[in-house]
């Protein structure tokens, strides 16, 4: 966030309400973290006394627990169950619909979403990441998904770096964290007395040209860097480093996949926190009266029994195949489509898993031996 050329400003903890009360003054409505039901969760953000102060969030296979933070600071949790996913991509929505008219005729309408400007506090570097894969699926040239672009267009986003790292988090690895480096408004870093603040777009500049920030200072900088790689260094997971597209599409048959076959419930979980998942299903809801119908799309996951089905057959009739099918996408064929991994590193598929089952670990034991 500091390669930016832009100069940084410093604001202070007691002026965190103004940053939130310059984004209103632009129209945009704010969300921002808040704890709920023993989790941090996004929720509406009036003032910085909702931000959940002094909370971390302990993580490990199948464990999240609210803990103190002794540094009673606002951004010390690594992320919740919540990304920006489903802020940008609805999870159940209505694409199009159809009616009959005076003469009996189908007529067909879109039904674009009422979307409103929207800022997001809190938004970390592993979402950010995540949040360009899912640009590069539904903004892709010549497809454009209009209900995604009309939400994504409005977003202004406010990211924190990651200054205590979970146990479940490995973003070093997969090379997109934990301090913010692009696809951010503007980016924050929490010292023990406020936040260094940098502008990454026009509309962050615009931002921060309002708060009237004294410039931060060369310790403040260089304690945020000292930051940046203390995090990085107090992450325990990791990806293998090796190329883990044809290590993993090379040992389709390796008996690791029974094995974790033996342990997932297919709940689907994983796929439902994971910020770059995006399959999803498409079906018609009929009115009763039979004068209309509704064409809705909702979240789907590769691990529920209908996603395999195929012209009369399931592609992937047991859980083996499906477990396989996330694992090689995730980390192998997602290279083919986009050029990259599709695992930012966030940890979120560890932590809600019911069963505690570890990506970084299965990758590891399913390539164990491959070249590097
Ligand atoms: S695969 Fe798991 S760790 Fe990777 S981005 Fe998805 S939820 Fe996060
Ligand atoms: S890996 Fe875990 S979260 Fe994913 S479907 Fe299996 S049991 Fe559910």
């Amino acid at each position: 966030m500091l390669t930016q050329p832009d100069p940084a400003g410093f604001l202070p903890h007691a002026r965190l309400r103004s940053l939130i009360a310059a984004l209103r003054d632009r129209g945009y409505r704010c969300l921002g973290p808040a704890a709920e039901n023993g989790a941090i969760v996004m929720r509406e953000l009036d003032a910085e006394e909702d931000l959940p102060r002094g909370l971390q969030a302990e993580q490990g296979p199948g464990h999240y627990r609210l803990t103190q933070d002794p540094y009673h600071r606002y951004f010390a949790w690594a992320n919740g169950p919540q990304a920006i996913k489903p802020l940008a991509f609805a999870p159940q929505e209505s694409v199009w619909q159809v009616r009959r008219d005076a003469a009996g005729a189908l007529q067909f309408e879109a039904t674009p979403p009422a979307v409103q400007a929207l800022a997001i506090i809190g938004v970390r570097a592993c979402d950010l990441a995540a949040l360009a894969l899912q640009d590069a699926h539904f903004l892709r040239a010549g497809r454009v998904d209009a209900h995604y672009a009309a939400r994504r267009e409005r977003l202004f986003l406010v990211a924190v770096q990651c200054a205590e790292p979970a146990a479940t988090c490995f973003c070093a690895s997969t090379g997109d964290g934990p301090t913010p480096a692009a696809g951010y408004d503007l980016a924050l870093a929490e010292l023990s007395d406020g936040f260094v603040a940098a502008a990454g777009s026009d509309a962050g500049r615009a931002v921060l040209a309002a708060l009237d920030l004294a410039p931060a200072t060369t310790q403040q900088i260089e304690a945020v860097r000292q930051q940046g790689v203390a995090a990085a260094a107090a992450q325990t997971r990791r990806l293998p480093g090796r190329n883990l597209r044809d290590a993993l599409m090379g040992r389709l048959e390796h008996p690791r996949w029974d094995a974790v076959a033996a342990r997932c419930l297919a709940c689907g979980n994983c796929t439902a926190v994971c910020p770059t998942c995006f399959c999803h299903a498409e079906m018609d809801v009929p009115a009763l009266d039979g004068e209309s119908s509704r064409h809705q799309r909702m979240w789907d996951s590769c691990f529920g029994e209908s996603h395999g089905h195929l012209h009369g057959f399931n592609v992937r009739p047991d859980i083996r195949s499906r477990y396989r099918q996330w694992l090689t996408h995730k980390l192998a064929t997602w290279h083919d489509q986009f050029g990259r991994s599709g695992c930012t590193g966030c940890g979120r598929c560890i932590a809600w898993c019911p069963v505690g089952i570890d990506l970084t670990e299965e990758a590891a034991a399913i390539t164990e031996g491959a070249q590097p």
